[in-house]
């Protein structure tokens, strides 16, 4: 893939820098997406995933990188927006030689990129590639929960599931409100486990039983199939598991008011986005809901208190509400005001530097 390839694909806006490496020797394939960098360095997860070719890897790199550039930006953090894919099973394909390698991969960009942990990588795999590198977060062992940011995510994602009930529903209290989670992984579980203390009914469903079961010994849920969470009768749908829920094919059984989960990019397409604002459903912007475990990382790695990381978090419901009451006021889809509200926030760098590493 020449570096000037990267540039013709549709998700492509304008990044910064994006680079391919392949390491034989512990058959590391990864992609690192840098998109912008005008606010401070790009910090964003590293995801290892089994993508089925390489350009859904890229697609899935560049969106998400551009992803992190809005979160951080509204959630008024100093950082850039990156991400970094793996393309391989977590569960098969993951060794310390692996992470080894993506760690020097990684140290390559100097600082301009910094990881940390997203779907597929653990603390510990952080642990392995900072043996390699400094440009590690979420890694901080005497923070809350050793460093890992889902509790954090999850945590933001349950008060901007307060803030978009109290808004569409005008309920005061989740008690009795039914939410249909799609995958309990790291957020999922801890998400799963909030809503459930505040009365909140639950539906949920995962690809992993292992998942369902870990959740099931500290809450009551109802286990449907992943492919009818979609259309369950509930007033909040929380996709919390791979991007592009809401799609063509999802969109139109889709019967929740709310729709409000962890997951990036939930939007297939800004399409989806316009459809759900013409029907009246209320999307939440995933990267405004879920921008907790990003604050918690920059507090790890600023040296603030987990107080400060609450107070931080909770100026995502604020956030979120001026979003909705503007989208009402001016008829305009929440994506589009979100959108326009970080891009308020950045600048795009004058001159990019397109990379190809081998
Ligand atoms: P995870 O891999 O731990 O959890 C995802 C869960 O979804 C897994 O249990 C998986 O088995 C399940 N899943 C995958 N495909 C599914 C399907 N088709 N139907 C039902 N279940 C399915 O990942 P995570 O860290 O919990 O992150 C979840 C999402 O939230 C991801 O999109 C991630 O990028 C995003 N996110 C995570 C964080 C974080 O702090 N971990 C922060 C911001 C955003």
């Amino acid at each position: 893939m020449t570096a000037s390839s990267f540039m013709d694909f549709s998700d492509y806006d304008r990044h910064e820098q994006v680079v391919e490496h392949r390491d034989a020797a512990s058959g590391l394939h990864a992609i690192i997406a840098v998109h912008n960098t005008s606010r401070g360095p790009a910090l964003g997860g590293c995801r290892m995933w089994p993508y089925e070719n390489r350009l859904d890897a890229v697609r899935d790199a560049l969106r998400l990188s551009r992803g992190m550039t809005y979160k951080s930006a509204l959630a008024g953090l100093d950082l850039g927006g990156g991400k970094a894919v793996i393309v391989g099973d977590p569960r098969r394909d993951k060794s310390p030689q692996l992470l080894r390698a993506m760690g020097r991969f990684i140290d390559s960009l100097e600082g301009r990129y910094i990881t940390a942990e997203d779907s597929g990588t653990t603390v510990a795999d952080m642990q392995v590639m900072a043996e390699e590198t400094q440009w590690v977060g979420g890694i901080q062992s005497d923070s809350e929960h050793g460093g890992d940011p889902s509790p954090s995510t999850a945590y933001g994602v349950y008060i901007g599931i307060k803030a978009a009930v109290k808004h569409k529903l005008g309920a005061d209290s989740l008690e009795g409100v039914s939410v249909a989670i799609q995958g309990v992984g790291n957020v999922g579980f801890h998400l799963a486990r909030l809503l459930a203390a505040d009365g909140a009914q639950l539906v949920v469903t995962d690809i992993y039983s292992d998942n369902l079961d870990r959740l099931l010994k500290h809450v009551v849920a109802e286990v449907v199939d992943p492919e009818t969470i979609y259309a369950q009768a509930v007033d909040v749908f929380s996709p919390c598991a791979m991007g592009s829920a809401i799609n063509e094919a999802t969109i139109g059984s889709m019967r929740a008011p709310v729709i409000a989960g962890a997951a990036n990019n939930q939007l297939a397409s800004t399409r989806e986005g316009n459809v759900l604002h013409e029907r009246g459903t209320l999307y939440v912007p995933d990267y405004v809901l879920n921008a907790g475990g990003i604050v918690d990382i920059a507090y790890q790695r600023s040296g603030g208190t987990d107080f400060q990381v609450r107070e931080h978090i909770d100026s995502i419901a604020p956030t979120l509400t001026e979003i909705f009451e503007r989208s009402e006021h001016e008829d305009r889809p929440t994506y589009h005001v979100a959108d326009e509200l970080a891009e308020e926030r950045f600048y795009w760098n004058a001159t990019p530097a397109y990379l190809v590493g081998g």
